[in-house]
């Protein structure tokens, strides 16, 4: 801290994201990235750009990537927003689409870069909590709110709402924005894509850094009315005249192409989680429901701290939660089928 420091910065409570280690030899099953990597056309695109193209500024509306996106969910072009991650979609959302007087709701377990977003833009905001089976209750958020945000399946614990749940809750503020945050709807979820054109209020966040496999390439998106996306656009031109670079731009519109690839990638996770899925059981663990890539287990006799510093001495990292209601969970991504088998294997150990 300096004397340089203003009180604005000195109050802010930053994000602290998963660990990122430099030795590839661990297992790394803490930051929910693919095992797979990204498809062989998307690294192609982001080769041809690199060979020919990196003197030239990128197109500022990314429309080769909008076309892609909404040719694949089926909506218009003017119905896509992209940018730097869904990181930074969500901070144009907090930004400037959510009422700043009255407080904006999320679930008590939930991301934990949405209270970091408030206390950035100065939101008020109250949780609501999951009931006992870490599931969202939608009754409990028809009242009165700046917003409501959730991740469907929610993080950390990928737990699914069906759609028709989510279409209550949007019937139940139809003066709010609703944020259905998919980063993880790909593995096991029901996009709430097809519900834009009905519901003015709703806006659908996704990521190309879990089931695309390209978290390095920074890339996310929103889908919903027109007038929201011309909002976040306003509010992005305000900010970043160039949000997308061009290999970015290229090689996430590739992806949106390879659809097989993609499924075929989402299927080897789903079925590597149900294996992980059963022998975490074998091992004792209670395992949560998953529609996602990873899980969320704990173990009635072992303290998860002490099993993720167990793992982390033996090579494998996963990701454990201070909050309170969670501190008895480890979460575990999926990973390829050798390194879920090591997982086990070292937790065998350990339990
Ligand atoms: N939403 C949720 C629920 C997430 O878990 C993540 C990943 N940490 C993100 C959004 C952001 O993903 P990205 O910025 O890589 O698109």
């Amino acid at each position: 801290m300096s004397k340089f420091w203003s009180p604005f910065v000195k109050n802010l409570v930053p994000y602290v994201p998963g660990e990122q280690p430099k030795l590839s030899r661990l297992v790394k099953l803490n930051t929910n990235e693919n095992p797979y990597g990204p498809s062989p056309r998307a690294i192609a695109a982001m080769q041809a750009e690199l060979n020919d193209n990196l003197r030239l500024y990128p197109d500022p509306n990314s429309e080769i990537l909008k076309q892609a996106i909404a040719g694949y969910y089926g909506v218009r072009p003017e119905q896509v927003f992209v940018g730097n991650g869904s990181d930074e979609v969500l901070a144009h959302i907090f930004h400037g689409l959510f009422q700043h007087g009255v407080p904006l709701l999320f679930p008590d377990v939930t991301y934990s870069f949405y209270p970091v977003y408030c206390g950035l833009y100065g939101i008020p905001f109250e949780t609501v909590p999951l009931n006992e089976q870490f599931q969202i209750r939608v009754e409990d958020y028809a009242r009165p709110n700046g917003g409501i945000i959730f991740p469907n399946p929610n993080a950390p614990t990928g737990r699914l709402l069906p759609l028709a749940a989510i279409e209550q809750l949007l019937q139940g503020s139809p003066d709010s924005v609703v944020v259905v945050d998919e980063a993880y709807v790909d593995f096991g979820g029901e996009t709430a894509i097809g519900l834009v054109d009905r519901y003015p209020n709703l806006l659908v966040t996704q990521t190309l850094s879990k089931s695309r496999s390209l978290a390095g390439l920074r890339v996310g998106l929103a889908v919903g009315h027109k007038d929201l996306i011309e909002a976040l656009e306003r509010i992005k031109n305000s900010f970043n005249s160039y949000p997308l670079d061009r290999m970015a731009i290229a090689g996430a519109a590739a992806a949106f192409e390879d659809r097989a690839y993609f499924e075929r990638t989402c299927r080897q996770v789903i079925a590597s989680r149900g294996w992980v899925v059963a022998e975490l059981q074998r091992l004792g663990f209670e395992v949560l429901p998953s529609a996602a890539n990873f899980v969320f287990a704990r173990h009635p006799q072992r303290d998860a701290e002490e099993l993720a510093t167990g793992l982390r001495a033996q090579g494998v990292i996963v990701r454990h939660f201070k909050q309170e209601r969670i501190r008895q969970f480890l979460r575990i991504t999926i990973g390829t089928p050798e390194q879920n088998q090591a997982l086990i294997e070292v937790l065998s150990t350990l339990c």
